[in-house]
């Protein structure tokens, strides 16, 4: 990307220092200081250098700079849009679906995204599980035999140290009921420098895989940095998913959709959720409508390759669960008879 303009060495947390790297215009500040002091801000240097600043749509750009349009909160919008809350038995662990659990060791994460569901849980202010409270959650999974899956979310557990996360993976493959470990990051994109040999080493259970599900959301953050990153992963034998926000005017459309999955196929990472917007404070001007998320979804059928597709899911406000949301193509037609069809809106009869 051309680049006029001094590349930040550390990550800018205040519009301030957005403004010094000619990131938002100056006479935003007044405005972007009063999102601030709502919701955390946080852009990478990596980050930063794939953000065109000329470009005041950039999807990069969108993504993590503060925009005064978060100031305007509608009443459907929800302090805790997904629910964790009620699903909460001890601190750090959310327990909603029977075979799976969230574990949040921290609450603070590289960058700070603008559309993100968990924007009031998440900040610089607050804290990580201490010593005991990780012990407690830790016991909470010990003591669940149903639990199969834990899920290190957050916040973002990407930036534990390569220490602090071979421990806590360790302790994870020392509990035996438990089949998986899933790390939901979007370190390797944000801040690739971090995935270095000793993080490498520290993923790798000593009995059970580790997945990483990385959250991303438009090709331009996929740089060369990323990919070798993502590649220092997958070659150590960690397999990769990645989830997608849909997000208006960033990647709601058909061409954009095709490019950042198939680029993240190039990075042998399988595209797995395409999540409708949640309803976050201050994010309506990121929601695309279902019917617009399933006319997108219904184009890409055929036309790309089917490993590219995610699926499309909406997690229900108030803690129910996540569904997917996507085109029904089949209609029943009697008993054991069927209507299917096809990706250009033909319709088939089939028996069974
Ligand atoms: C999203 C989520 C999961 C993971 O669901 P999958 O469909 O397995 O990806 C687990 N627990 C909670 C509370 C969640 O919100
Ligand atoms: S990295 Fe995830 S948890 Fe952190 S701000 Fe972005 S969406 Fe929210």
């Amino acid at each position: 990307m051309p680049r006029d303009r001094l590349s930040p060495t550390r990550t800018l947390r205040r519009p301030q220092d957005l403004a010094d790297h000619g990131l938002i215009a100056p006479d935003a500040l007044p405005a972007l200081e009063q999102v601030a002091a709502q919701f955390a801000v946080a852009v990478t240097p990596a980050m930063a250098d794939r953000i065109n600043p000329a470009d005041v749509n950039d999807p990069v750009g969108r993504q993590f700079l503060p925009d005064a349009r978060e100031l305007d909160i509608q009443p459907a919008e929800l302090a805790d849009p997904i629910g964790d809350e009620p699903f909460t038995p001890v601190k750090g662990i959310t327990h909603r679906y029977h075979d799976r659990v969230l574990l949040k060791p921290v609450h603070a994460c590289p960058v700070y995204c603008r559309f993100c569901f968990r924007r009031e849980m998440v900040g610089p202010g607050s804290e990580a599980l201490d010593e005991a409270e990780l012990e407690a959650a830790l016991a909470y999974i010990a003591g669940n035999p149903q639990i199969w899956e834990v899920i290190l979310t957050g916040g973002d557990p990407m930036i534990l140290s390569p220490r602090r996360m071979g421990d806590l993976i360790a302790r994870l493959n020392a509990i035996p009921h438990l089949g998986l470990v899933r790390i939901h990051t979007r370190v390797p994109v944000v801040d690739p420098d971090r995935i270095d040999a000793e993080m490498v080493a520290a993923l790798k259970g000593a009995r059970i895989p580790t997945w990483i599900m990385l959250h991303s959301n438009h090709w331009q953050e996929l740089g060369p940095d990323q990919v070798a990153a993502i590649g220092r992963l997958v070659d150590a034998g960690l397999p990769m998913l990645a989830q997608t926000v849909l997000l208006r005017g960033l990647n709601d459309d058909v061409a954009t959709l095709t490019r950042t999955f198939r680029a993240l196929i190039s990075a042998r990472v399988k595209p797995h959720y395409l999540h409708h917007g949640d309803l976050a404070k201050g994010t309506a001007h990121f929601r695309t409508s279902i019917a617009e998320g399933r006319a997108l979804m219904r184009e890409l059928r055929g036309d790309v390759s089917g490993i590219c597709q995610p699926t499309y899911v909406l997690d229900i406000p108030g803690g129910h669960g996540k569904v997917p949301l996507g085109q029904d193509y089949l209609t029943q037609d009697g008993d054991d008879a069927w209507i299917v069809e096809d990706p250009r809106g033909q319709r088939h009869p089939y028996k069974g």
